[in-house]
């Protein structure tokens, strides 16, 4: 694409902007490179920041941009999301009737009129709703996405600015709740919970991790309360699920409580390990794979305290590690053909086996 067309005898946002918008019309989609629409929307700050100079106030439609400009960068977006907000809009505590952590934050008329920065936002928001309304194609995509990612900065917005006093008023409840809990075994083979907080849920895992430094601060002298014991015992859960069996993903809790940014993380996983994963696969483990394998590290250990203590289970030895582990599908596969039904090699020296095989 020719930056020839750029004329910088132009001197107000106003002119730079429609002409801009003449070039972007003239221009085939897989031109408009990022690299590309960044030279544009600097090509029309600075007119705007000279112009803001002289009259002291900020065009929307310029800020737009400039709100644009900062988006281009996503995965800073999304380390300062998350950072920012520790998952706390996302996720919800529930279990059928009770909710426990409900997103408390939203945006209100009042923010809006407290934090300017919010309000341009907002009218930044009204504008691209409309260009996207018109656009198509991959423009329409890229609009779209551009939406989405200005919805989250409110929230980024309004965190800087006001500080998250959400955090106190879920932890105080939190240390004032009974966490009673009846495990029944359901038909599945799998145990179920009736606590409003349940281990055995990698949502309420991924929660109570994101407010890790929050929850234990407010539990850590309250001996007589249940959330005391809850965070004792997740602490020994997430040892058991992770410490010597995921190493990386043990370290990246530790780093993650200690409120790193996922950009830093990445940094001290490669340094320590060698490998350099991406900032989005950091955050998915940091959401998905991890409370996962720590809901599954409970579910295992319940069953297998009930299947000793409180009904005599099936045990099977494995027959290529020789450990004893329960005969229930987390342990070993289905399998139709065997007279126990399940393969005689347990699921964990499987995994190995697929893994080396593939290498
Ligand atoms: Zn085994």
């Amino acid at each position: 694409m020719d930056l020839k067309k750029l004329d910088y005898s132009l001197k107000t946002p106003q002119e730079r902007k429609a002409l801009v918008e003449q070039i972007v019309k003239d221009a085939s989609p897989n031109q408009l490179t990022e690299k590309y629409i960044e030279i544009l929307s600097n090509y029309i700050i600075m007119a705007m920041d000279k112009e803001e100079k002289k009259k002291k106030e900020i065009m929307t439609d310029n800020r737009l941009i400039t709100i644009n400009k900062r988006e281009t960068s996503y995965q800073g977006l999304v380390s300062k999301f998350e950072n920012g907000e520790d998952g706390l809009y996302n996720i919800t505590i529930e279990n059928d009737k009770n909710i426990l952590l409900t997103p408390k934050v939203a945006i209100s008329p009042k923010d809006v009129a407290e934090i300017p920065a919010l309000a341009d936002l907002k009218e930044s928001i009204e504008i691209v709703k409309k260009q996207e309304k018109k656009a198509s194609g991959k423009n329409k995509y890229k609009l779209k996405k551009m939406l989405i990612e200005m919805y989250q900065e409110q929230y980024t917005i309004k965190n800087m600015v006001k500080q998250p006093i959400f955090a106190t008023n879920i932890a105080k409840s939190f240390v004032h709740t009974r966490f009673d809990e009846h495990i029944t075994i359901g038909e599945d083979g799998l145990p179920k919970s009736d606590c409003i907080c349940s281990f055995f849920n990698p949502k309420h895992i991924s929660v109570l991790l994101c407010n890790y430094s929050t929850l234990k601060q407010e539990c850590w002298d309250k001996f007589d309360s249940d959330c005391y014991y809850m965070m004792m015992d997740l602490d020994n859960l997430v040892d058991a699920a992770l410490e010597k069996k995921f190493p990386l993903y043990y370290d990246l809790v530790i780093y993650k409580i200690d409120g790193r940014s996922n950009a830093e993380i990445q940094f001290l996983l490669e340094l320590k390990y060698g490998i350099k994963h991406s900032v989005e696969y950091i955050s998915s483990l940091w959401r998905n794979k991890i409370p996962k394998l720590i809901a599954d590290t409970a579910t295992k250990r319940y069953l297998e305290w009930y299947y000793t203590m409180v009904e005599r289970g099936k045990w099977k030895r494995c027959s290529r590690c020789g450990q004893i582990k329960l005969a229930h599908n987390l342990f070993f596969s289905k399998n139709k053909t065997s007279k126990d039904g399940y393969y005689s090699i347990c699921k964990e020296c499987r995994n190995k086996k697929n893994k080396e095989e593939e290498e």
